[in-house]
């Protein structure tokens, strides 16, 4: 049912609407930032087209059709053959079609082609996820084209992306496009205390570092963010206390460790986040808008001791620190200069 999924209500009513009218278009597409749930949302349509026994229009979930339809098994990612294949779930009318590398095969979008002719073999529609729909290239998209022109009225397929500019007008075109917002951090808290896998300030920390991405919030190492900040905080504290330059430098140093290569963009996003509780808290705002809230006390502290123009100019240093970054140039060279250059 569509009330187990995560927050886009607007989303859920558009979706319902075309069941109870009973006027599916033939071709969907799901549009959303990663990580927002567009797969869970697609695979509760197709389960409620086809479910045993629906609770008014919707998928019960529990029925044979139901809990078929969530399995899937996929082949491994250098499986080329297996790629050029719709990949069925364990319900005879519900597939997907991932890609390969970088793109969805021909192959896979003519076998789409062919599957999308027949009658429902056990339930009342047959439905064709595409992952990563934005990965059609030009052979895929007008192999795809030709099934979009003319789908029979018990195929469906959906199309999922992150970034619906990338497919072509041609395909864009054809499909009744369907947009899901970023989660609201509340949305995402309530979910992640739903699991019982989290205690309250780590749903609460996790929610809000997300940036409105479920995926993102289960996907997130608590322990190494927790960690990276620790790193940070030493940072800000040596910039709020002015001039430890030599402090800044031994940090500079440390984070552009060659070694932790991986880590340095994920940092910078940290000190941001951090600049910009102290910011908040400089400017009077109530701690409910702190990402940091379980470090309130020490940002607390630090905020006391800037004054918001000052973290304000910070935040632009580091703008224009990561503008700099894209073309190129010494990592340990320009975050001593940014560093330095936030002291002043
Ligand atoms: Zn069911």
């Amino acid at each position: 049912m569509f009330s187990t999924l995560v927050g886009n209500e607007r989303v859920k009513e558009v979706l319902r609407r075309m069941l109870e009218a009973r006027r599916v278009a033939g071709a969907l597409l799901f549009a959303g930032e990663e990580g927002v749930g567009k797969r869970r949302f697609a695979l509760e349509f197709a389960k409620s087209l086809n479910c045993r026994t629906p609770v008014g229009r919707e998928a019960c979930g529990h029925c044979s059709a139901c809990v078929r339809a969530e399995e899937f098994v996929f082949p491994p990612s250098d499986d080329k053959d297996a790629h050029k294949k719709i990949i069925w779930s364990a319900h005879a009318d519900i597939g997907m079609a991932i890609s390969y590398k970088r793109a969805i095969l021909v192959d896979a979008m003519r076998d789409l082609e062919r599957e999308a002719n027949f009658r429902p073999f056990e339930g009342s529609a047959r439905v064709f996820l595409i992952e990563e729909a934005d990965k059609l290239n030009e052979a895929s998209s007008n192999a795809l084209l030709k099934t979009l022109e003319e789908p029979p009225s018990t195929s469906h397929i959906i199309l999922i992306t992150a970034r619906p500019a990338a497919l072509l007008p041609t395909v864009r075109s054809r499909c009744q496009t369907v947009r899901f917002s970023p989660l609201a951090p509340s949305e995402i808290e309530a979910h992640l205390l739903k699991t019982k896998k989290f205690s309250k300030e780590d749903a609460r920390l996790l929610a809000r570092v997300a940036h409105g991405s479920v995926g993102r919030a289960l996907g997130t190492d608590l322990e190494e963010y927790r960690e990276q900040r620790n790193a940070m905080l030493d940072v800000l504290s040596a910039l709020v206390l002015r001039g430890d330059r030599a402090s800044l430098l031994r940090a500079s140093e440390d984070i552009t460790d060659a070694k932790r290569k991986d880590e340095y963009e994920p940092r910078l996003d940290v000190l941001e986040t951090l600049i910009r509780d102290v910011w908040s808290l400089a400017l009077g705002c109530t701690p409910e808008r702190v990402v940091n809230a379980d470090v309130l006390e020490q940002l607390e502290k630090l905020a006391a001791r800037v004054e918001s123009q000052r973290a304000a100019r910070w935040i632009r240093e580091i703008e224009r620190h990561r503008e700099r970054l894209d073309v190129n140039i010494n990592r340990k060279v320009a975050t001593d200069a940014l560093f330095l250059a936030m002291t002043e």
